[in-house]
């Protein structure tokens, strides 16, 4: 059955709920293997000085550059098959840890495992293997799609990269764009002929045609109709059935990320805040920040919320506070946040949160 959490979405979204997703998460519970892993990952963003900028470090002429703390050490599992959402504001991390967990991008410290094994110290033909293993659809189809490409080449390009044969390709790519709802009929034309919903739809049939195994979804919705959207969305949740795939699913939208997880992780700052199935997360948010974004659900009647919205401005990641990074702007905080950072403990089966109030 479904719980009531569960059977509010399609009015809250707009969104009928998908079928396969009745029932998932308690049996997402019962798995502890993780596909992918990451451990502890820190990412700084700053430019490394050169030889005229060390020297002119050195005499004091000029300033450091100033360096920007993307993610903290931050840890997160995906296990098999399971859908985990990633929320947070804008310019919290979330699609820095996106790009790290896809391998675009290197942590600074840390590391990311793939089916337990380090991805940095994977032999050569399984961090091939990996890296086609792992595909990443982001927010806007048209930067990702060569503008001088027909459709078909674009689907085909990695593929025939990887040995497809001439002779195999058209019914190779007819397989994949009919897998996402793509018209075939048009593959030989070109991203800038199509709505921004098709393009997607290319993107995800581009990232398919490797066979990956998990998928990095960056708002991958974010940028498309409401009505679209909701065609999208369960289109990722068809090919999740249909091809066992696994998602992280980053989004600042907590209605599609209800819709579409088993599992959700709230990002403050560079740090994983609060992490539980997603129906605990919704009934029973435990860190202020998350009651704060839930108090911004729309379904909500103002006059029932129990939370307040979040106030104020997220702070610079250049200079982040100590402590809990959220005690600036939190109703609860007190002087022990200022100076220790919260760990996160386990305040119920699968739900994680870091705050001072769960063990003072
Ligand atoms: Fe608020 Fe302190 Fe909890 Fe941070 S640790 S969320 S500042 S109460």
């Amino acid at each position: 059955m479904r719980s009531d959490a569960a059977s509010d979405r399609g009015e809250w979204t707009g969104i009928p709920l998908h079928p396969s997703r009745a029932g998932r998460s308690v049996l997402m519970q019962l798995q502890t293997d993780a596909l992918i892993e990451a451990r502890d990952v820190t990412r700084r963003f700053g430019s490394k000085p050169d030889l005229a900028a060390k020297l002119a470090l050195r005499l004091g002429l000029a300033k450091p550059a100033p360096v920007v703390h993307a993610l903290d050490r931050v840890s997160l599992k995906v296990r098999q098959g399971e859908v985990v959402g990633l929320v947070g504001e804008s310019g919290c991390g979330k699609s820095t840890l996106g790009r790290v967990i896809a391998g675009i991008i290197p942590p600074s410290e840390g590391e990311v495992r793939w089916r337990g094994a380090p991805m940095n110290a994977l032999p050569v033909p399984e961090r091939k293997a990996a890296d086609l293993a792992i595909q990443m659809i982001f927010q806007n189809p048209m930067a990702a799609l060569n503008p001088r490409m027909t459709v078909e080449k674009i689907v085909a390009e990695a593929p025939r990269t990887h040995g497809l044969s001439k002779g195999e390709n058209d019914a190779y790519v007819d397989r994949y764009l009919t897998m996402v709802g793509f018209d075939t009929t048009m593959k030989r034309r070109y991203p800038h002929q199509f709505s921004g919903g098709q393009r997607q739809r290319v993107n995800i049939a581009r990232a398919l045609a490797v066979q990956p195994r998990f998928l990095v979804c960056d708002e991958s919705v974010a940028a498309l109709d409401v009505s679209i959207q909701a065609q999208v969305i369960n289109l990722f949740m068809d090919l999740r059935e249909q091809l066992d795939l696994t998602y992280l699913f980053v989004s600042h939208d907590l209605g599609v990320v209800e819709h579409i997880s088993d599992r959700v992780a709230i990002m403050y700052l560079g740090r994983i805040v609060e992490e539980a199935p997603v129906d605990e997360i919704f009934r029973r948010p435990n860190h202020p920040y998350t009651q704060a974004l839930l108090s911004e659900i729309p379904r909500i009647e103002r006059s029932k919320r129990r939370f307040k919205p979040v106030q104020g401005e997220l702070p610079s990641p250049i200079d982040p506070p100590k402590g809990c990074h959220f005690h600036p702007r939190c109703p609860f905080a007190m002087d022990r946040c200022r100076i220790e950072v919260p760990k996160k403990i386990e305040i119920a089966r699968g739900h994680q949160s870091a705050c001072h109030l769960n063990d003072s």
